[in-house]
């Protein structure tokens, strides 16, 4: 037996499904999943010693590369000062000021602790400020677990075919309008039918948990005029996306103005750390200052801040994501040409350091064509790439990370084990 299958046993017995995060588990793909040692630069290494070339990046954030000198000594310089204070630090002023200067659309922001706290804290405001109870949000997008945003929802309950989660009471979902990605009808007939009730809409502004999904041209611009005509909120969850897709989210990317923008991942530089922000007029009415309550004990934690700070500091030199982007589009390229040597239906696409792969001829725009991929080929493909050392995230419906530290070397090397993996599919 192998060392990852003897910790997965006993991590079986103590921990549902032997993981923290369901994603995580090979449940979909087959097989045990490997239990990590170390991580450094663009590898990872498993319990029995072997490495891989990461594409998960712990689903987003090591954008660095894992272990990133700088990072690390900010964080082992800030953990001898003292773990957490629950009192205001210079550090939390400064990753405030950071995340604001950079985001334009953030003039103030409050910090919390994980993705799915910044988004369940950003729609509480939406409703608070609207005085509305009625969401929107898009099937496929995950936006963390808060129960108003597990209906319909992509990731692990897109992966595992539950995309409603149990335990959301039916009063609950009812204020949840979901309404397909890129239909901008769809979205003027919810206006119509329900303008007034309607607090905001939360979108990923490019879709990563249901694969990689683009926004159509015009869907995005959509959403915000659709919402300054209805006085609802435009929330755009940057969880996946901020400092991912170029220095200012998806957001700098399209020239669009979110009221509110949720952060998390790239931000805490693999801490935890989330943070949700916009305009102040919004902000304030967040506790102290207004009616709605937002807390965490933990919130601004100095360790996440300090590994913040200096993340954003070294994503902010020059070139850093025309070169994260070329690196990643060669990836996708190098792919998509392999994938048709070997006669294989296959497609691939890219935004800054983050891509979609697809057993499917032509890119997807919907959750419905993203479905209609071939599962099985993707599994077979997953595995084989696994074998010799490519570790993509373990699942067809979830979108991939390129770091800084995946250099040509790496590149290459991962296109060799995929063109082998490309021969062993037998699936079509
Ligand atoms: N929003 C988006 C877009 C995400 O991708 C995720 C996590 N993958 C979340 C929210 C939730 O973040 P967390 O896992 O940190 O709670």
């Amino acid at each position: 037996m192998t060392r990852n299958a003897e910790l997965y046993e006993r991590a079986c017995r103590t921990i549902p499904g032997g993981v923290n995060s369901p994603v995580r588990a090979y449940r979909s793909v087959g097989g045990t999943p490997p239990f990590i040692e170390r991580a450094a630069g663009p590898y990872v290494w498993d319990a029995d010693k072997q490495r891989y070339i990461d594409y998960v990046g712990s689903w987003g954030p090591a954008i660095l590369g894992h272990a990133h000198p700088a990072v690390i000594k900010a964080v082992q310089d800030a953990a001898v000062n003292g773990l957490s204070f629950g009192a205001p630090t210079e550090g939390e002023v400064q990753l405030a000021e950071m995340l604001c200067e950079r985001m334009p659309s953030i003039e103030q922001v409050r910090m919390v602790s994980s993705g799915t706290e910044a988004t369940m804290s950003a729609i509480r405001l939406a409703r608070g400020f609207t005085g509305r109870d009625k969401i929107i949000k898009f099937e496929g997008c995950y936006h963390g677990h808060a129960d108003s945003l597990l209906v319909k929802a992509g990731s692990g309950l897109l992966t595992f075919g539950n995309p409603t989660s149990a335990g959301v009471p039916a009063e609950f979902a009812a204020h949840t309008l979901v309404l397909d990605y890129n239909d901008l009808d769809a979205v003027e007939a919810a206006f119509k039918e329900y303008g007034g009730q309607i607090a905001c809409i939360i979108v990923e502004p490019v879709a990563g948990n249901m694969n990689m999904v683009q926004p159509k041209p015009g869907f995005l611009q959509g959403l915000r005029e659709q919402c300054t005509r209805h006085g609802a909120l435009l929330i755009f969850d940057e969880v996946m996306t901020g400092f991912r897709v170029g220095p200012q989210g998806v957001q700098g990317r399209v020239g669009i103005t979110p009221d509110l923008t949720t952060l998390a991942k790239v931000i805490g530089g693999g801490m935890p750390m989330g943070a949700f922000g916009g305009r102040r007029d919004v902000m304030a009415k967040i506790a102290p200052l207004g009616p709605v309550y937002q807390a965490g004990t933990l919130s601004g934690n100095p360790i996440a801040v300090a590994a913040g700070i200096t993340t954003l500091r070294l994503i902010g030199e020059p070139d850093f994501y025309a070169r994260l982007e070329t690196q990643t589009a060669r990836l996708v390229k190098g792919l998509c040409s392999l994938a048709s040597e070997a006669g294989i239906p296959f497609s691939a696409d890219s935004v800054g350091g983050m891509f979609g792969i697809y057993f499917r001829d032509t890119i997807p725009t919907s959750l419905a064509e993203v479905s209609a991929s071939n599962v099985d080929a993707f599994n077979q493909f997953f595995h084989a790439a696994l074998s010799r050392g490519v570790m993509f995230a373990p699942s067809a419906f979830e979108a991939g990370f390129v770091s800084a530290m995946h250099d040509d070397a790496v590149i290459k090397n991962t296109l060799d084990v995929a063109q082998a993996a490309f021969a062993e599919i037998t699936a079509r």
